[in-house]
């Protein structure tokens, strides 16, 4: 799960991280009136992306009344950064906060270290808008060091880091607690990254998180409650958030075949399967375990809405689940929203002969498969509107 950046400063505040202080505005005259008691400020777009100072929802106001022209012109546009895709996302709301004199930019993170099976801070003496090129073109300027998640982050951690990224000599403490209430608040609060980009040393001289992004691992959710209150259902893909009310696990891919699979591995191996004879998946879809027929119906309604998926391709081995079931569910999804594209049904185990006849007493136009090669393969020759 992401959260915005005003909350996410909420949260690291919270964990003696030092942020700038700010006002969430929802309307032009609320950033006034936050200006007004905050003084030379800026007004930044609240969307779950980064790279927004480039695209243009990152600008400094001097005035009350210039805080309100841009925030006028902000809530309500499409911004469109490189993180968001062609398409943009819609500026709902805006973070208007105080204005800082930046001496220098770095860049801080903690993220997960899957291969390692550890916690990996990274960190930067070029921080700022431009270091995805700095990773590319000057990787000797990103520094990494792992922390054990048995042992924990140990100031020598946040000495090595800090070294390495030429924090002066000054801020060296500050900088140590700084990483050391980030990796606390990364276990906390189950986050797979906290990233500060920039943390900057303030005219003054004093280390500010400038800005901030925290994601949640989505399967540690439920140990914090506390967090889901900081959803905002504006930001998510719309279709993955419909699964995740149904305990689905559902990926949005960028092919046009949908596809209904029980069991992760299945539905990896379908995805390879269309892939091998030359299909493109629109999603990954695993029913999971033991499902109901409500689900699989919602499962297929969130298929059939997609403008993407072009074909259906459901392949159902029934172990726990039973065929008639899904067969029950197929004909209600259907029968609520009207078949419109090519289904190729490919049912096998449990009560299978009842899932068939089921779905032949439907009168549906279903695609009837015998194996997973073969529904693979009318899958895809249906998406290049062969097989019908
Ligand atoms: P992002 O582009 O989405 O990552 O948004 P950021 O919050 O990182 O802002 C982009 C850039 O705007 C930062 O790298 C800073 O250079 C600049 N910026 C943001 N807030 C301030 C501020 O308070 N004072 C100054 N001088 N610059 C800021
Ligand atoms: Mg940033």
């Amino acid at each position: 799960m992401k959260i915005h950046e005003y909350q996410a400063k909420e949260l690291m505040g919270a964990y003696g991280i030092p942020v700038p202080s700010g006002t969430l505005a929802l309307t032009a005259d609320e950033a006034y009136e936050a200006a007004k008691n905050i003084g030379p400020c800026v007004i930044k777009a609240q969307i779950h992306s980064g790279g927004r100072g480039k695209g243009g929802g990152v600008k400094f106001a001097k005035t009350p009344e210039e805080a309100r022209e841009i925030a006028e012109k902000m809530i309500g546009m499409t911004l469109v950064t490189k993180q968001t895709g062609a398409e943009g996302k819609v500026v709902h709301k805006v973070l208007v906060t105080e204005a800082n004199d930046i001496k220098k930019e770095y860049y801080l993170s903690v993220t997960v270290d899957n291969a390692n099976a550890c916690l990996v801070i990274i960190g930067s003496g070029e921080g700022g808008t431009e270091i995805e090129e700095v990773s590319e073109k000057h990787p000797e300027l990103i520094v990494t060091e792992k922390v054990s998640v048995y042992q924990g982050y140990h100031a020598y951690n946040g000495y090595e880091v800090a070294r390495k990224m030429g924090i002066p000599a000054a801020l060296t403490k500050d900088f140590v607690k700084i990483l050391g209430n980030m990796v606390r608040m990364m276990m906390d609060k189950d986050c797979s990254l906290i990233e500060i980009n920039p943390l900057v040393e303030t005219a003054d001289g004093k280390l500010l998180a400038l800005d901030a992004k925290v994601n949640f691992d989505d399967s540690g959710l439920v140990r914090h409650p506390e967090l889901e209150e900081l959803r905002d259902i504006d930001e998510e893909d719309p279709k993955e958030y419909k699964a995740s009310l149904y305990d689905l696990n559902y990926i949005s891919l960028f092919g046009n075949i949908g596809c209904l699979v029980n069991g992760a591995g299945l539905a990896m191996a379908t995805m390879d399967t269309i892939n091998k004879f030359g299909g493109s998946p629109a999603n990954f879809l695993d029913l999971g375990g033991s499902t109901t027929e409500d689900k699989v119906a919602a499962a297929l309604e969130i298929l059939m809405t997609d403008p993407h998926v072009e074909v259906i391709m459901i392949n159902i081995f029934g172990g726990i689940v039973k065929c008639d079931l899904i067969a029950s569910g197929i004909v209600s999804a259907c029968g609520k929203l009207g078949l419109k594209v090519p289904m190729i049904v490919r049912l096998e185990g449990t009560n299978v002969d009842a899932g068939k006849k089921i779905l032949a007493e439907s009168g549906l136009n279903i695609i009837p498969a015998k194996d997973l090669a073969d529904a693979a393969h009318k899958a895809v020759e249906a998406a290049k509107g062969g097989a019908k």
